[in-house]
Formats: structure tokens, C-alpha cells, sequence
């Protein structure tokens, strides 16, 4: 059947496809370390099943809830607003999703029009610039700074959106009060409106990570920042996701939203309410800090690998340009010759470089992929060098 011109040039996400891969080989009977997401090994916290385990045994499950989630989630969310982002709203200010993804495809749809530029900042999450894509919009990449300045901003080409994702997945960078109130002033300036993705915003192994919305008058900037179960409590297949918003984007969002996939599903409703009550968890970022030192240290003394330990989140982010640009090439022979997957930067807007997901296997399994990644660089750096 012939397929809409709309969706014919866009493909599917590289991180869908070499998960799909990474499948492919594993049914073959090849067994491969995935590396190229960052899957939880954790499961989701007790509460949490206690909580729907609960609703399911007196048989409490609702049909649909209201679009925007149930309101006493609602509530509790703005409850967690208060004392964990310092974040005062209502509940018409608030929407839940089926995970991040949507309230970020819902955010971009609702606040701008086709041919509008999206200002994304590479490397970036390969999702930017796809919603981007699908939704006709204009992706405008920029490197990201080791530090943002009124300079550097001022620099940049005007854009209708600007995406901020803080913690940032795959550096890890965190963004200092400085630099968010330079975004602040920038956008206050430009009239820009901003889309702030927090979903990393419990993996911060050093102190905390300042909401943008918390520095300014968000409802007249325009700020709509997004968070995310997934991440914070190791519930990604639960695909809750919410978003904070002035009243009239959280109101088109459930116009947008109500046609699609109407409310996100009940129990996992029930799950968030659970799970963003109890808090996170330290013991899950003291197992995800010491894999992390765990990690780096394995990569220490490898002559062709530029490995910092990431302030936050569960990647690590190899610059491997003293060794190649082709980073798609190096992940491809990689994995044929290893079975060890990893998300090349090209796929994230920075070839020369790899990220590793570190969170998803035990530690045996992490110290297996790591070696096998050495030995296969070691190999392809002699070999380079003939
Ligand atoms: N934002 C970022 C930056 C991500 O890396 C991811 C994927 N973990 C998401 C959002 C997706 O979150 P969700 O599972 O809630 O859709």
C-alpha cells in the first residue's frame, strides 16, 4: 500500500532500530550486550505494585479517566512540584501523558506551526529531532556548550522553540543557576517559546537540578517542562510522563491528546500516583553512582577513548574522534565482531562519538561488554594505524 508522503521520508528511531537489531541477533541464539539504551535493572518499586496489585484485587480498575489524568494524581503531582522543583501551579496547569514522549510530541504540536525552527542542541535525544521532523518543523542544531553564556546565546540563529533537556541525556551535563537564567533572559528577549525535559532530573549524583520554571514567570515566557516516571523510578513500560504548562498548552494538549490515546492507562495512573508519593530512591543512585565509577575506571588508560564520568543519568559518553569519525562504522564492526551494542553519535547528532547505557545488566555482564569494547578498539587503533 502506498505510504503518505507525510511519514515516507521519516524512519524510525535509531535508537528502536538497533534495539530491533540487538532482538534479531538475540533470536538468532547470538548473545549480545546491550549497551545501546539504558533499560533499569532495577524493577519498579514495591509500592508500586503493591499499589496496583491492590486496585486490581478489588477490582478498582477505571475505564477511562479524565484526558489529563485522574485529578487526585493531578494533585499529587502538584504536590511534588512544590517540594521537589519549588514549583507552584494548579491543577489546569497539568497534564499526564502516555510517558514523556507524548507530552513532548503533544508540546511541540500545540505550540508551533509547520516550517517553525526548533532550536535542539547537539549531541542531542535522537526523539528531538525526529518529533521535530514528523511535525514539519525546522530543527536548528547547535553545539552544546561546556557552558552557556548571554554570548553564546546571543549568537545562535532566532527560533520559534527552543528544547532544553536538563539533566542531559547522553552528556550528563546539569545546567548551573547561571546558565538557566541566561536561557531565562535569552528567551524572555526573543519571545522564543521553551520546552524543558526534566526526565533525568532524579539521576543527579551530586546535589540537585534547578527547574527553568523556577526562575521565572513560566506562564508568560511560555515554559513547558515535561517529566517522566521512567527514568526516576525505573518505570518506563508503565509510560507515564506529565507536563506543566500555562493553562491554555495543557488545554490544547488535551484537545490534541483526547483523539489519540485518550487518558494514560488507569493502573499506570495508579502506578505514578504511587511511585512520585513515595520519592526516589537512593539506594537506585547509589547502585547507578558506583557502575558509573565502575565504568569509567574500565575505560581508564584506553589511549583511544575520552570517557568522563557524567555529573548525571545512565550514559556514559565516549569521544572516540582521535580514533574515527565514522562512529555508525565502529558500532556496526562492533557489534559483528563483539555482539556489544552502543548508540553511535551519529545518531544523536555528533558523529566521533559513543554512548553506552550502563544500568541495564548486572555488574558481571557491564565488566564483559566494557572489556570486549577495549579489546575490539585496541584492535581497530593497531589496526588503523598500518
Ligand atoms: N526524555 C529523554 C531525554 C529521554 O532520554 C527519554 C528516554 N529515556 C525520554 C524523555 C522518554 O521518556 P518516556 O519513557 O517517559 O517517554
Amino acid at each position: 500500500m502506498k505510504i503518505s508522503a507525510r511519514i515516507a521520508s521519516s524512519r524510525p528511531l535509531a535508537t528502536t532500530a538497533m534495539h530491533g537489531r540487538v532482538e534479531t541477533l538475540r533470536n538468532e541464539g547470538r548473545p549480545v550486550i546491550d549497551f545501546s539504551i539504558a533499560i533499569s535493572h532495577f524493577p519498579a518499586p514495591r509500592v508500586v505494585l503493591d499499589a496496583v496489585a491492590g486496585v486490581i484485587e478489588r477490582q478498582r480498575t477505571l475505564p477511562y479517566t479524565s484526558v489529563v489524568g485522574e485529578l487526585r494524581l493531578r494533585r499529587h503531582l502538584l504536590a511534588k512540584l512544590r517540594s521537589e522543583n519549588g514549583l507552584e501551579a494548579d491543577s489546569g496547569e497539568i497534564i499526564v501523558t502516555n510517558g514523556a514522549k507524548q507530552a513532548l510530541y503533544e508540546a511541540l504540536y500545540v505550540t508551533s506551526d509547520p516550517g517553525d525552527g526548533v532550536l535542539i542542541f547537539k549531541p542531542h535525544w535522537p526523539a528531538y529531532v525526529a518529533t521535530a521532523q514528523l511535525l514539519g518543523l525546522r530543527p536548528i542544531l547547535a553545539d552544546l556548550p561546556d557552558e552557556i553564556t548571554e554570548e553564546g546565546l546571543a549568537a545562535l540563529e532566532p527560533a520559534r522553540i527552543v528544547i532544553i533537556n536538563n539533566p542531559h541525556n547522553p552528556t550528563g551535563k546539569v545546567y548551573t543557576r547561571r546558565e538557566l537564567e541566561c536561557i531565562r533572559d535569552w528567551v524572555a528577549r526573543t519571545g522564543a517559546r521553551v520546552i524543558v525535559d526534566e526526565s533525568y532530573e532524579h539521576l543527579v549524583f551530586e546535589g540537585r537540578q534547578t527547574s527553568l520554571a523556577a526562575l521565572c514567570d513560566w506562564r508568560g515566557i511560555g515554559v513547558v517542562t515535561i517529566f517522566s516516571a521512567s527514568q526516576s523510578y525505573a518505570m518506563m513500560g508503565w509510560r507515564i510522563g506529565f507536563a506543566l504548562a500555562p493553562a491554555e498548552v495543557v488545554q490544547a494538549m488535551q484537545t490534541l491528546q483526547g483523539p489519540i490515546t485518550a487518558a494514560a492507562p488507569h493502573l499506570s495512573q495508579v502506578a505514578a500516583d504511587a511511585a512520585f508519593a513515595s520519592g526516589a530512591s537512593p539506594a537506585m543512585l547509589a547502585d547507578y553512582r558506583a557502575r558509573r565509577d565502575l565504568a569509567v575506571d574500565l575505560f581508564a588508560g584506553t589511549p583511544w577513548i575520552v570517557m568522563h564520568a557524567p555529573d548525571s543519568g545512565p550514559y556514559l559518553w565516549g569521544d572516540v574522534r582521535g580514533l574515527t569519525l565514522d562512529s555508525a562504522g565502529f558500532a556496526e564492526a562492533l557489534l559483528e565482531a563483539k555482539q556489544v551494542a552502543v548508540l553511535p553519535g551519529e545518531a544523536l547528532g555528533a558523529p566521533g562519538f559513543i554512548r553506552l547505557g550502563y544500568i541495564s545488566d548486572d555488574v558481571a555482564t557491564l565488566r564483559d561488554g566494557i572489556r570486549r569494547i577495549v579489546e575490539f578498539g585496541d584492535a581497530y587503533a593497531a589496526k588503523s594505524k598500518k
